[in-house]
């Protein structure tokens, strides 16, 4: 663990906070976007890289706060897709996963939310770990900074996905303060297309998402069609109904839609009866379905379905459902979907 010797953690701070703690100190509210720029544009590492800012204020700043960031542990490349996965450690050295994905020359960044995850669905690798505790919002734009930084072409546009480990609504108030710095002007200034929060559904934190002043698009893990079959692979799974009547409201509420994921377990929840449901309950409602095929690991008792089992399940959707795609298994070879790259890591450590 380092030691700031009581320095306030900059990066952890919102535009509206930062101005006020600098009026404080006796400094003009101009120099908080400053301040922002170099952090979140130019992702320097000391304040004495802040060169339109005199000595005097680089020195006071330095006193008062200090400027984290993640260090790269380890990566693998997907060798059939170009997908990449990192390890990032935080300072007190817990591991968080992130992803560059790569999808007709456009990027996409798959981030973490939490250290594990408490949720404990029983497909998921991240789940099966355990939970670890929640990330501040600096070390969730930290993972967006070691990107820019390093690995996306400057000035060429790029997606993030809250869809690495943990769940971002048991995590509410970083997440959506790291949206916020994510959306602002002053700092990545990504629009409400570029981010998508994947949440496995708290109804009611849904209905609050809707007042927040924070742009993005929202993607709920629906995967079942039913409640029971929902509870049995999500421990404690809100109601289907009520579930999608919050994602509905969400939708209307933003004029947008709401992606639906549905991680498709064989014999679990993949037949043309569930597709049929699925349609149901989705017809002529906002949303987009996207199917996700199982990505299997090691210790886990489910099964991807057949290519043909998939093309039955779309043939029922396809006709009656709204939009739908199909993620074809991007980055298994590196075991890219949830907190496997870490699990396997920390497997052979032990
Ligand atoms: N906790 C959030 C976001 C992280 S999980 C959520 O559950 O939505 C991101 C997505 O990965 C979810 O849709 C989840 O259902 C899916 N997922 C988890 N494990 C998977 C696996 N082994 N194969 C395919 N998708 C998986
Ligand atoms: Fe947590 Fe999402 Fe994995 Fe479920 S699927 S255990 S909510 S990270």
């Amino acid at each position: 663990m380092t030691s700031h010797d009581g320095k306030v953690n900059i990066k952890d701070l919102t535009r509206a906070d930062l101005t006020e703690q600098l009026i404080q100190m006796g400094e003009k509210r101009h120099r908080a976007s400053q301040i922002y720029q170099w952090l979140f544009k130019k992702w320097i590492e000391t304040f004495d890289d802040m060169s339109n800012i005199s000595k005097s204020l680089r020195e006071k700043l330095d006193r008062h706060y200090y400027i984290s960031k993640l260090e790269p542990i380890d990566s693998v490349q997907s060798s059939s897709d170009g997908s990449r996965k990192f390890l990032l450690a935080c300072e007190d050295g817990s591991i968080i996963e992130t992803v560059l994905m790569e999808t007709a020359g456009h990027k996409t960044i798959c981030i973490s939310s939490q250290v594990g995850c408490p949720v404990g669905c029983k497909f998921c690798r991240t789940g099966a770990g355990g939970f670890v505790r929640n990330l501040s919002s600096d070390e969730i734009l930290n993972q967006v900074i070691y990107f820019k930084k390093h690995h996306l072409e400057p000035n060429k546009r790029f997606n993030i996905v809250f869809m690495g480990m943990g769940e971002p609504m048991l995590n509410m108030v970083s997440v959506i303060k790291a949206i916020e710095i994510l959306n602002d002007e002053s700092a990545l200034a990504l629009g409400e297309k570029r981010i998508t929060l994947s949440t496995v559904g708290f109804v009611e934190k849904i209905k609050r998402l809707i007042d927040s002043n924070a742009k993005f698009k929202l993607a709920i893990s629906l995967n079942a069609t039913d409640d029971a079959t929902r509870r049995k692979i999500i421990p404690n799974a809100s109601n289907i109904r009520e579930l999608l009547d919050a994602a509905e409201q969400f939708a209307i509420a933003r004029d947008t839609r709401v992606t639906l994921e549905y991680v498709m377990l064989e014999d679990i929840n993949d037949t043309a009866e569930d597709a049929s449901r699925l349609a149901e309950m989705t017809t002529g409602r906002p949303f987009k379905i996207n199917l996700i095929p199982f990505n299997e690991w090691e210790g886990c008792e489910f099964k991807t379905p057949s290519e043909e089992r998939i093309d039955e399940f779309i043939r029922v959707l396809l006709p009656v459902a709204p939009a739908v795609t199909v993620r074809r298994s991007r980055g298994s070879d590196i075991s890219a979907a949830c907190g496997q790259l870490r699990a396997s890591r920390l497997t052979t450590n032990e």
